[in-house]
């Protein structure tokens, strides 16, 4: 029994073309026409802007000149990755926890043209057992805007954490949910559909003018949170990739020192992100031991194996 983050059709329901492109850190120009997008194809790279074709509404691509091919987002995964089908899937569901939960293949469109910004507050309670156990204190909580929602909707049985654009604007929520069932179909966070997460770098409203000794990057705003109780500025990827947005801004800040999951994904990623900004910026790496994230480790710890790198 496959389980059910796991499952293919669920999987292609879930991640679009875009968004494995994305991952990838496919830049090349993409021009809508209807419901299909055209550009250079980006498996066998050639140049010709009307190679590759994707299908928004049916989330399908294909190559019609040199890979002559075509299928959907498993098929592009084990083509630009080389992966087997079990690595397909742990891929794509790593990229289904990031995407818009309320998204389906029959809505999808480009990302950023359909997001409206969400700028009520939210009353959370900022008091809860979950956020004691991450060590996070209320007042840290309440200075982050975060807690645990109550109403219904899209946030239910969620830890909601505010979220701004790079100016500090409120843009909306994301959710932490708690609910083991449906962590187990969606992932751990849901986010606003449509959200421009790529344009997003949780946190750097906050640090951009006390950056100057350097910045920590972690994969979670509960790392982020822990890491300012002991006035260390971070910044969190919102998961494992490293947009373009997020490689402007990080590139020119100095050193840059990455603390994602101690997990395999955390440590693939680790090794992509660092050979990304090493070009441009000083880059230290922090492992920490298999299955710890940078929020189960104590004050003592955390404060010991960031101060060397920032101060
Ligand atoms: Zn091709």
């Amino acid at each position: 029994m496959i389980p059910a983050h796991l499952n293919f059709a669920h999987l292609k329901r879930c991640v679009s073309i875009l968004t494995v492109l994305e991952a990838k850190g496919v830049t090349t120009p993409l021009t809508k026409r209807g419901d299909q997008l055209f550009g250079p194809c980006p498996l066998h790279g050639g140049d010709n802007p009307n190679a590759f074709v994707i299908s928004l509404s049916k989330n399908l691509w294909r190559c019609f000149t040199g890979c002559d091919a075509g299928g959907d987002v498993v098929e592009l995964v084990r083509r630009l990755y080389g992966k087997n089908y079990r690595q397909t899937a742990a891929f794509l569901a790593t990229l289904a926890a990031t995407e818009p939960t309320s998204q389906t293949a029959s809505s999808l469109q480009p990302l950023k043209k359909s997001f409206r910004p969400f700028t009520a507050r939210l009353h959370l309670n900022a008091s809860v057992p979950w956020l004691r156990q991450k060590r996070i204190t209320p007042t840290t909580a309440r200075r982050f805007e975060v807690g645990a929602y109550q109403g219904g909707g899209f946030l239910k049985e969620c830890i909601a954490v505010r979220l701004h654009d790079l100016d500090g604007h409120p843009i909306g929520y994301a959710g932490r949910c708690l609910d083991t069932n449906q962590v187990k179909q969606y992932g751990k966070w849901k986010f606003p559909p449509g959200l421009p997460k790529n344009k997003i770098l949780y946190n750097f409203h906050r640090i951009k003018s006390w950056h100057r000794k350097g910045v920590l990057v972690v994969e979670c705003p509960w790392g982020v949170m822990r890491l300012a109780q002991l006035n260390i500025p971070a910044v969190a990827l919102l998961g494992i990739h490293l947009s373009a947005v997020q490689n402007d801004l990080l590139e020119k800040i100095s050193p840059v020192v990455l603390m994602l999951d101690g997990d395999r994904a955390g440590q693939e990623a680790t090794v992509r992100i660092r050979s990304a900004l090493e070009p441009y910026t000083k880059v230290y790496t922090i492992t920490l031991p298999s299955g710890l994230d940078p929020d189960d480790l104590s004050d003592e710890a955390l404060s010991s194996v960031t101060r060397h790198f920032l101060f």
